[in-house]
């Protein structure tokens, strides 16, 4: 990953006063390869970097952090920069029924997101200014593409058109429009039929119902594990209608977000909602931040840095990280370590922002979750103070000890040492980015 990768270019920089060009040029060499693993076309890498690159060369090097995490913030800055600093929400400021129009290819999750997005429109921002929203889907080539909509339609509450049998796209969209009027709905949102591929046949339908609809919002809805063709994808579609925004789905599985830089770039429009699932909450404003994370394969080290720096305090994180600096992670920290993942939301929110972490929170997982810190810390309170500073010490006379004093098995016992052992590895990864104090200080 980018982090293991640019580990070796921080120790090049490491101790150098300035950013030189020629570090600059080291550093954004891997940044360029991290940015295509994560599916980020290229000439959109390669213009991020062109960017970056400039942005970064002459900068003086702050004193608080190395050169390497400097020229991490200044690459992270940009991307997230470059995805859109600010979510961008639907803006449905029209004389009603304001009309939003979903587009992209086959599969992209389009039906899905129109009842995620009717479903968010209609319960209304924390309740209030709820909308009225009318469905009504234009896919006249997929067997049951209809049905669908309707089945989702009941599921969350929201009316959809009833279907003609028979009937075109455009027709459609004017008897869905015309509904809309009559029935007084704030919203109408189009679903439109895809193809596996872009095609003219579609393209000329889409663009049709667009001239007849004339939406205020049309959101182009792509996969984001579209890879390399991510870019004609968005090219195709911003070509024949204007889009106002792009929904990423699937982004609760394992694609690193290139596409989402790339579908950035070339339309110049805004990502305005992540799809996280399959489930009709699933749906989130987008997080450029995170995202940036995501492709820098850095897990979401910044946002980690921000909750850790409002939740520690000053001197435990001194301390902490004076230890990591000389690689030692006893029992003691990792009672603090699980406190402090209590206060910081658990360990579902911990274990996906720091690399590594992945590990330590399936130890934890296969013991039971969240709950099991409890336990955790009845173990730890039972170790003697030589057992918790070296835990090696632990054998299986100790750990029956130390089950009967906790009040748990000798099976737990393990399991806790075992996390503590995964937890050091990653220490030692933070370690590798400077320690805690290093990333906190890089955030100013
Ligand atoms: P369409 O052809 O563009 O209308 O795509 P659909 O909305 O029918 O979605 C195709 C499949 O993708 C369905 O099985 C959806 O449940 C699934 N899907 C849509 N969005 C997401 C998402 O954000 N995450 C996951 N995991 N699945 C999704
Ligand atoms: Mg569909």
């Amino acid at each position: 990953s980018l982090s293991d990768r640019l580990g070796g270019v921080f120790d090049r920089l490491r101790g150098r006063g300035a950013l030189t060009e020629a570090d600059v040029r080291a550093a954004m060499r891997e940044v360029r390869v991290a940015l295509l693993e994560a599916d980020v076309a290229l000439p959109v890498a390669r213009e991020f970097v062109e960017k970056a690159t400039e942005k970064a060369i002459g900068q003086n090097v702050l004193r608080s952090v190395t050169p390497g995490q400097q020229v991490v913030k200044i690459v992270s800055d940009a991307l997230v920069e470059m995805l859109g600093a600010d979510a961008s929400e639907l803006d449905l400021g029209v004389t009603p029924p304001a009309i939003i129009m979903m587009v992209g290819l086959q599969g992209s999750g389009k039906t899905t997101t129109t009842a995620k997005i009717a479903k968010r429109l209609s319960a209304g921002p924390g309740g209030r200014d709820r909308k009225k929203v009318l469905m009504a889907s234009l896919d006249v080539n997929r067997p049951n593409a209809q049905e669908q909509l309707a089945t989702l339609g009941t599921q969350i509450s929201v009316a959809t058109l009833p279907i003609v049998a028979g009937q075109q796209p455009v027709d459609i969209a004017r008897r869905a429009m015309q509904a809309a009027k009559l029935q007084g709905f704030d919203v109408l949102m189009l679903d439109t039929a895809g193809r596996l591929h872009v095609d003219q046949a579609l393209m000329d339908e889409m663009k049709a119902v667009a001239d007849v609809a004339n939406p205020a919002e049309i959101l182009l809805v792509v996969d984001s594990l579209t890879g390399q063709d991510a870019v004609n994808v968005a090219q195709n579609f911003s070509d024949q209608v204007p889009l106002t925004g792009i929904v990423l789905t699937r982004m609760d599985g394992d694609a690193r977000g290139g596409a989402a830089l790339s579908m950035r770039a070339v339309t110049g429009k805004p990502i305005k909602f992540a799809g996280t699932g399959e489930k009709l909450d699933a749906l989130e404003t987008f997080h450029p931040e995170r995202v940036a994370g995501r492709i820098l394969g850095m897990g979401d080290v910044v946002s980690l840095v921000e909750r850790a720096a409002e939740s520690i305090q000053a001197e435990d994180a001194e301390r902490m990280a004076a230890k990591m600096a000389k690689g030692q992670f006893d029992m003691n920290d990792l009672r603090a370590q699980l406190a402090q993942m209590q206060r910081m939301g658990g360990l579902g929110a911990l274990a996906g922002m720091i690399p590594g972490m992945k590990k330590a929170q399936g130890a934890v997982a296969s013991v039971g979750g969240e709950k099991v810190l409890v336990h955790m810390d009845a173990m730890i309170g039972s170790m003697t103070i030589k057992e918790r500073a070296k835990p090696e010490l632990i054998n299986a006379k100790r750990k029956i000890r130390i089950a009967k004093g906790s009040g748990t098995t000798v099976q737990e016992v393990n399991k806790l040492l075992k996390m503590h052992l995964e937890m050091s590895t990653a220490m030692k990864k933070i370690k590798k980015m400077g320690g805690m104090k290093g990333m906190m200080a890089m955030l100013g």
